[in-house]
């Protein structure tokens, strides 16, 4: 080889060189404290990646600033110290996915809980993903049953909404969504129910009723306790979603409960503060509403050429004496279709579920009735919040026009059906058969105190005598026809 073309061949390797920014995969602790470390050196570093640090911990990067980043450590931090080495690994952070995880309980980086076998799945989905878009979404047109009377009767929930369960402590909010989940049972739908910072004792406790009514064949329970690091209550739900994400890529329905954001928001309050982010209104930090809509932005009805999976969200909001005007509940209202309100007066008076008929809304679920329900319970909402105007003057019966009666009498015998026990969710057609029982005056007999069970004894003779009956109003069929033989069953159940 000629020096000519030694040089030539050098003179091409200088050119073809393209200088190469090196990636800064390893950092440094600058500071470590409360489950917080604050980090130099990771400059690529991307939002909600995933950091390793010494002893097998990892944590994730929150706040990125221009020389260093915030992160909060997942699990225990007391070994980490100043000065130890911190890995960038180049993935966002993701939870193991898949129908291995139906049946089981998780914390929220999908480690088990129960005591069961590790997950072999290589399957894994990040935890924050964006929402997809409108371009691929339908209009829900599929109810979700919750099996609770006063629920689908008059705040229907639609495959694919958002509906929020608000209300103060202690008013049958949980309630409310475990007998959902119960009540799913045979209907397609899978279940993933997040307990954020309930007791363990608790969450145990609802585990065991799954287990008993065969909820959990369908269910997964992804679980941070009270007494976890704040960073795993923050990171809850979006877990919780991404594991129902994967069933929704395979076409199928998801139901997902966050019970609930109120402790997921004080949980990022807490870890903004340790980051020094500024604190803003009610000492949350300014991002708070991105915390919960790009949450509840990731629940959706696809449609069939994206698949027409569906996840369905029931995100739980504790309140404070009953003020929805305060600030994380006006947040999630209004990224909500629709609220359920609770409310402890009506919960002591003994009406349980304690629902506001007059204030609870469902903006979409309607129009995913199936049709027997829609025709019979149509007006249902309006009777109801016509008896509330009245209730007060009831005690003066004997004194009252028979037009004012006759809608006391009616309001009275709803408010008796519309009370339910837990656990003993209702399948719709009978809901729909007493409805119309009510409201069409077969029960202007019966004292109010014996509705119950006199709708007890309904139900019992309709699974008795008129299965066909039922069945065909549960397939959404109604017509003259079947109105005429629901009347013919009253008529025989009342001799
Ligand atoms: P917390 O604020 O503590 O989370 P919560 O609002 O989730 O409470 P639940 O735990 O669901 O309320 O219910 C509170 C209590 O009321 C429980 O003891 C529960 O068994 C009871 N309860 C809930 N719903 C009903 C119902 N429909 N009928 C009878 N009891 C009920
Ligand atoms: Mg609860």
């Amino acid at each position: 080889m000629s020096m000519n073309s030694i040089i030539e061949e050098l003179k091409k390797n200088i050119n073809a060189f393209e200088k190469q920014v090196a990636v800064e995969e390893v950092g440094a602790v600058l500071e470590v404290g409360d489950g917080i470390a604050r980090l130099s050196g990771l400059e690529k570093c991307q939002a909600s990646e995933m950091l390793e640090f010494p002893g097998n911990t990892f944590g994730v990067a929150l706040n990125l600033e221009e020389e260093t980043v915030g992160a909060v450590i997942l699990g225990d931090y007391s070994h980490i110290k100043e000065g130890d080495v911190v890995k960038r690994t180049g993935r966002i952070l993701s939870v193991p996915v898949g129908d291995e995880l139906i049946g089981r309980v998780v914390n929220p980086l999908g480690v088990p809980k129960d005591g069961g076998a590790a997950f072999t799945s290589k399957k894994f989905y990040p935890i924050e993903k964006i929402a997809p878009g409108v371009m691929t979404r339908e209009p829900v047109n599929q109810p979700v049953q919750t099996g609770i009377k006063a629920i689908d009767a008059m705040i229907p929930i639609g495959r694919g909404q958002r509906e929020l369960i608000i209300g103060d402590r202690q008013t049958g909010k949980t309630a409310v969504a475990i007998d959902t989940i119960i009540n799913q049972k045979g209907q397609d739908m899978i279940c993933v129910y997040v307990a954020i910072g309930q007791k363990e004792s608790k969450v145990a406790r609802i585990v065991a009723k799954l287990k008993e009514t065969g909820a959990m064949d369908y269910t997964i329970v992804v679980s941070a306790g009270s007494s976890d690091p704040a960073a795993l209550l923050y990171i809850a739900p979006y877990a919780g979603v991404a594991m129902a994400e994967y069933f929704m890529d395979k076409g199928k329905d998801v139901l997902v409960i966050y019970d609930d954001l109120s402790k997921q928001a004080w949980a990022y309050r807490e870890i903004s503060l340790l980051l020094r982010r500024p604190p803003g209104r009610e000492a949350f930090p300014g991002d708070v509403f991105y915390l919960h809509s790009r949450l509840l932005e990731r629940a959706c009805r696809r449609n069939q050429e994206s698949g027409g999976g569906s996840i369905t969200a029931l995100p739980i909001i504790e309140t404070q004496a009953g003020d929805i005007s305060a600030y994380i509940p006006t947040n999630v209202i209004s990224i909500t279709d629709g609220q359920i309100f609770l409310e402890s007066d009506l919960f002591f008076r003994g009406i349980r579920p304690a629902l506001n008929v007059g204030i609870s809304v469902s903006r979409v679920g309607s129009s995913a009735q199936i049709k027997p329900m829609k025709k019979v319970a149509g007006k249902m909402k309006l009777n109801m919040a016509q008896f509330r105007e009245m209730e007060a003057f009831a005690q003066f019966a004997s004194d009252l026009d028979p037009e004012t009666k006759k809608q006391i009498d009616l309001g009275q015998r709803l408010v008796e059906v519309l009370k339910q026990p837990q656990y003993q969710p209702v399948p719709v057609a009978n809901q729909v058969a007493i409805i119309y029982a009510i409201n069409n005056g077969y029960a202007n007999d019966v004292a109010v105190k014996e509705i119950r069970a006199w709708e007890e004894k309904f139900h019992e003779f309709l699974a008795a005598k008129k299965r066909a009956l039922l069945d065909k109003i549960g397939a959404g069929n109604w017509d003259e026809a079947v109105e005429k033989e629901l009347k013919e069953a009253l008529d025989e159940f009342k001799k």
